[in-house]
């Protein structure tokens, strides 16, 4: 494969000003250009993007400025023979930093205060309301990038920390490993509930009513992953019985979340627009990565977070 263009695509302006990454993408030895959505691509073309579409797949190579490509028609790209690339391994700071602002707000009662000063209003807790982090139970369900991310920063917060792994493999920092067949054992003793696997056929409505019901009813759901690994039609009901108290959301089914959706007006409901893994820095870690695999093409090696 030989890269003879790198094409911006303007979708990448979900994530940054697209001109923050040609920028920092100036010095590479290829040109780079921003293209307009209905660009053509052939071969020699490598498209930066942060959606998919059709076009790409007459390119060489095609990177995917998140971490989840569910939305990428994988099999298309390789049947076709295009290379698929994405950004795992760059969330860990911002969603773990995210995370760790959610478990605070909820525990300190932060959003409570928050809401209470848009009204002027010098609301107190009951007695029994805040509590601290410290040797709090967060299980956290998928120990990669984003996972391993929360569950450093909640070791350095002194909490409990157990997790969900695949292989079930020790991870450090993390007391106890469990395998997804073990989920309801992982999860019925947390306080925290943290949600940062893929969307994958496996993972879809992983949690669901059974996992609502075993979970703590002071307990909290966290979901940075994707939407549809929770049933949010249970989570809603979840909320309204409170078998679990409250959850801290950044992935929904439908995004933007509809106005109508009943998850806005729960009080112990803390929801962000899919921001969770926002910086100002997001242009130089996408160039980063991108770079490397340019340098890779250009070597005969193998692609960094290659896909397909
Ligand atoms: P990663 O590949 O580094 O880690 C994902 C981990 O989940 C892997 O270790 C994988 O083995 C594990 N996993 C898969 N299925 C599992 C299961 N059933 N049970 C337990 N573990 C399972 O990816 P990452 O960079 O950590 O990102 C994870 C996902 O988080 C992405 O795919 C994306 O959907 C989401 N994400 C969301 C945001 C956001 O802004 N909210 C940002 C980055 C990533």
């Amino acid at each position: 494969m030989h890269i003879e263009r790198l094409a911006v695509d303007p979708s990448v302006g979900l994530a940054m000003p697209p001109q923050r990454l040609l920028d920092a993408l100036a010095d590479l030895d290829v040109p780079v250009e921003l293209v307009d959505e209905d660009e053509q691509f052939g071969p020699g073309d490598a498209v930066v993007s942060f959606g998919h579409r059709d076009s790409f797949i007459d390119a060489d190579w095609v990177h995917c400025i998140r971490a989840g490509y569910d939305e990428f028609p994988v099999g298309v790209y390789d049947e076709a023979g295009t290379y698929l690339t994405n950004s795992t391994g760059i969330h860990g700071t911002t969603v773990g930093e995210t995370v760790i602002g959610y478990l605070l707000t909820l525990a300190r009662r932060l959003h409570v205060y928050r809401d209470a000063q848009h009204d002027h209003e010098w609301t107190r807790p009951r007695y029994d309301e805040p509590f601290t982090l410290r040797d709090e139970r967060i299980c956290v369900v998928g120990l990669g990038t984003l996972g391993q991310g929360v569950t450093d920063r909640a070791a350095a917060l002194d909490m409990d920390v157990v997790g969900v792994r695949q292989s079930g493999k020790p991870v450090d920092g993390v007391s106890t490993v469990y395998t997804p067949d073990q989920l309801h054992e992982a999860i019925r003793d947390a306080r925290f509930v943290v949600l940062a696997t893929p969307l994958t056929p496996e993972t879809e409505g992983m949690i669901a009513e059974p996992e609502f019901e075993t979970m703590r009813d002071d307990g909290y759901l966290v979901n940075v992953a994707r939407g549809p690994v929770v049933d949010e039609a249970a989570l809603v009901a979840a909320l309204e019985r409170e078998a679990i108290a409250g959850a801290a959301l950044d992935a929904f089914d439908d995004e933007p979340l509809p106005e109508d959706s009943p998850l806005w007006d729960f009080d112990e409901v803390v929801l962000t627009p899919h921001v969770s893994a926002a910086t100002s820095k997001y242009h130089e870690d996408i160039a980063t990565l991108v770079r490397e695999n340019v340098e890779n093409i250009a070597a005969g090696e193998a692609l960094t977070n290659r896909v397909v």
